[in-house]
């Protein structure tokens, strides 16, 4: 099957032609040929199953065959909400791309920046607008942007837009957007709540559904590492060292803990950047830009703040700690792996995270092979309970006579709990 087969037009073929797309992924295949039959679309795929082109290259043609009835205005005509703003400026980007010898107009707009640059590029007309909710509706409050004309909607990563609290707002933009369009919903998990919206959204819809979850986690060579918290450090800096990685995306559970693993990073004069939810736009852009230029090598994400990020060719994911919703796993892992590619995840876990590597384990149906060699086997916790904040004054714990002592006592134990676990 060729992107030709599928009917797509001229413009567009060159340009994906140009991007190196040869042949159509499952979700494209399946869904192109509904959108370009005007029906409404549930799609539960997440990113990294190509799905940004799935739903562009039908808009885009739909948009560039009636040119000649849109040319005047570029009057928007198509919405795209996405919960991030990483996200967001990602799918615009795939429009610009995909729509390249066409002259359709897209433009990103998303909150946390000033809404000067977004404004001039409404004023000068857009036919596709790709927005995070918050800064649509605020726009859309002040006037810059009107929604009667869309013919063509689109809710991606719905799941995520509800963990997130964007029900209010998802609702709000509902209620603004013509009755007479072609809807597409997007969401890699379906629970019962998403169903419910989905139902809001759609009319008369067909079902796509690529089963991401699993077909991520056989791509992606995984292993895990049995290690206390506080050499958790200790093993990030020495697998960076003696393995020349291109670049690694570490996930962290927590804002602060992301801070702390660049500041502990730095201290080994390894360069590295954090993106999160309290960094600015404008650190977060840079430190993506930075990432994916090669400038840094390493990238320290939240979930949230990584959710869907697109980076080519990223060598390697490490999981900090170990996620307590198993779906984060997968969704982590996802960000190496993908397209075609095939990438290497690894996780940390201490003591307190066995139960969530067990969760993983089942949801995934695999049993993730684990390192049982490496230098920082032998450091247990001494309070398995304590939790990160408490350790944060003693951060490089392994220097203490008292901690020596204690690693020492529990060495047995460790190796015994290690190879209990290793069986
Ligand atoms: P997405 O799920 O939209 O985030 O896409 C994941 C990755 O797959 C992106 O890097 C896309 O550029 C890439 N991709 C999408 N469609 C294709 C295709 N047909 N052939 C090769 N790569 C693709």
């Amino acid at each position: 099957m060729t992107f030709k087969d599928l009917g797509i037009i001229a413009p567009i073929l060159k340009a994906l032609s140009e991007k190196g797309y040869t042949n159509p992924t499952p979700i494209q295949e399946q869904s192109i040929p509904i959108l370009l039959r005007n029906k409404d679309l549930m799609g539960c795929a997440q990113t990294g199953t190509g799905k940004t082109a799935a739903f562009a290259i039908p808009i885009l043609q739909h948009l560039a065959n009636n040119s000649h009835e849109n040319r005047q205005s570029h009057k928007i005509k198509a919405l795209v909400v996405t919960p991030t703003r990483e996200l967001a400026i990602q799918i615009a980007d795939n429009f610009t791309i995909y729509g390249k010898h066409t002259n359709i107009r897209n433009t990103v707009i998303f909150g946390g920046v000033k809404q000067g640059a977004q404004t001039q590029a409404l004023r000068r007309g857009v036919d596709i607008l790709v927005a995070t909710p918050g800064r649509l509706l605020d726009l859309m409050q002040q006037g810059f942007i009107s929604l009667s004309a869309i013919e063509y909607f689109v809710l991606d990563e719905a799941d995520q837009m509800l963990d997130m609290g964007f029900i209010h707002d998802i609702k709000k933009i509902l209620a603004k957007l013509p009755s007479k369009r072609q809807s597409l919903f997007f969401s890699a998990t379906m629970p019962t709540s998403i169903v419910d919206l989905s139902h809001k959204i759609l009319g008369d819809f067909e079902k796509v559904t690529v089963k991401p979850e699993q077909a991520t986690a056989e791509k992606v060579e995984q292993a895990v590492y049995f290690v206390s918290k506080k050499g958790k450090i200790k093993l990030l800096v020495y697998l960076l060292e003696t393995q020349s990685i291109k670049s690694t995306l570490v996930f962290s559970r927590t804002k602060h803990g992301a801070n702390k693993i660049v500041k502990l990073l730095d201290r080994d004069g390894i360069k590295a950047a954090a993106i999160h939810g309290n960094k600015s736009q404008t650190a977060r852009q840079k430190a993506l830009e930075n990432f994916k230029k090669g400038i840094i090598t390493v990238l320290v994400a939240t979930d949230i703040a990584a959710r869907g990020i697109d980076i080519d060719e990223l060598a390697l994911v490490v999981n900090y700690d170990i996620p307590n919703i198993p779906e984060t796993y997968v969704h982590r892992i996802g960000r190496t792996g993908r397209a075609k590619a095939s990438g290497v995840a690894i996780s940390f876990c201490d003591q307190e995270e066995r139960a969530y590597l067990r969760d993983i384990q089942k949801l995934i149906n695999q049993k993730i092979p684990v390192i049982a060699e490496h230098p920082f086997v032998n450091l247990i916790d001494e309070k398995p309970e304590s939790n990160t904040q408490n350790n944060r004054n003693h951060s490089r714990s392994g220097n203490s006579s008292n901690r020596n002592r204690n690693r020492n006592r529990n060495q047995k134990n460790s190796r015994n709990s290690n190879s209990r676990n290793r069986k």
